[in-house]
């Protein structure tokens, strides 16, 4: 394209540059102006984008703004078939239990083994399926998205909305959630203020299933695991001595069912145990300090920030061993501890999770 000379020193003059008699003449001085038009377009584009908020962590979450976006999207989609997933091994295992092994149990365990593994079963099956419904079913809890006078401690980026104390935004749910722990894909929820008892109580009575469920059923997964090896055996010796004779089968079709039955039980309850112990004593850490996933990782860094400047932090939602499981399983009296915590219970938990007491007794003066 062509450009007359006077158009051409127009547009110069809007960059600041003065035209050149000679284009390829001059090429240090031109190149100089290129430089300086260069770094004129840099600084005009970082004042457009400057922000006094903006540090490396920002850019950072910038740069990894379309992974979390995916992730967030593939963990609100997995969540449905994580739960279908619970359900479904759950289902299978009861159908194994009621089909084999509780007709096995009545012949031929004692009466008082029969029924202590009737009532312990059918209780601990009646914790886990009512945790697990509820903490599905109940919203953890959400603040307010109106002007109140409830104190808050920031404004969340993404709702702009005020947040109270132990609030933090759900990336997945796409909302605020009052105390909350974390997002469950197991339960397709997130864990806050209004289901972090059913949780707990889920994983823990799961874990304790689980466990129950191993124990029990050992000996009766010894003598399957045993079978198959030994009809494995006995088949592979049977068809090298006699390649034209069908072997004789050594068991039924409802023992070889059986047994392959125990080895999945077995396996499927003991691999489930151990990993939610662990998950569970770490909740139940967390519980006695009176922490929340979340807030651990905070507490954790202001600890060490603190410590730097020779200061102790203390957390201020921390009331004590005791008094924090108190609070956490909503007990006000003593029989609540078996009405609330041993027996189903939907009782709403202390608080509206709006407003916290931070009355924490400290013992050393420079705790903060
Ligand atoms: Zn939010
Ligand atoms: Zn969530």
């Amino acid at each position: 394209m062509r450009l007359s000379p006077t158009a051409a020193r127009l547009f110069l003059r809007c960059l600041h540059l003065r035209p050149c008699s000679a284009w390829g003449g001059r090429g240090g001085r031109m190149t100089g102006r290129l430089k300086e038009l260069w770094s004129y377009g840099r600084l005009l584009l970082k004042s457009l984008c400057f922000n006094a908020l903006c540090n490396f962590d920002v850019f950072l979450d910038s740069i990894f703004e379309p992974v979390y976006w995916l992730v967030d999207h593939l963990t609100r989609w997995f969540g449905v078939v994580f739960v279908c997933l619970v359900i479904l091994l759950t289902s299978s295992v009861l159908v194994i239990v009621y089909y084999f092994v509780l007709p096995l149990i009545i012949s031929t365990y004692p009466a008082h083994w029969v029924t202590w593994h009737l009532c312990y079963g059918h209780w601990n099956l009646l914790m886990i399926v009512f945790h697990y419904y509820k903490a599905i079913r109940t919203s953890p809890g959400h603040p307010l998205q109106m002007k109140t006078d409830i104190p808050s401690v920031s404004i969340c980026k993404k709702c702009i909305f005020p947040k109270p104390a132990r609030t933090h935004h759900c990336s997945i749910c796409n909302r605020c959630v009052l105390k909350m722990d974390h997002h469950c894909p197991w339960l397709n929820n997130c864990v806050g203020h209004l289901n972090h008892r059913y949780f707990f109580s889920f994983c823990l009575f799961m874990t304790m299933g689980c466990i129950y469920c191993s124990v029990s059923c050992w000996d009766m997964f010894v003598g399957a695991y045993n079978a198959v090896e030994v009809s494995v055996v006995l088949t592979g010796v049977s068809r090298d001595h006699n390649y034209y004779q069908t072997p004789e089968p050594l068991f039924t079709f409802t023992e070889k069912l059986f047994h392959k039955c125990m080895i999945y039980l077995w396996v499927l309850t003991s691999s489930v145990a151990v990993a939610l112990t662990g998950l569970t004593l770490w909740h139940a850490a967390l519980i006695t300090r009176g922490e929340t996933s979340v807030e651990r990782h905070i507490n954790r860094k202001e600890a060490r920030r603190l410590r730097d400047s020779g200061k102790v932090f203390r957390n201020p939602y921390n009331y004590g061993k005791v008094e924090n499981w108190r609070i956490f399983f909503g007990v006000k009296k003593r029989s609540h501890w078996l009405t609330h915590v041993l027996l189903p219970s939907d009782h709403a938990p202390f608080g509206e999770g709006l407003t916290w007491d931070r009355s924490v007794y400290r013992r050393d003066p420079t705790a903060i």
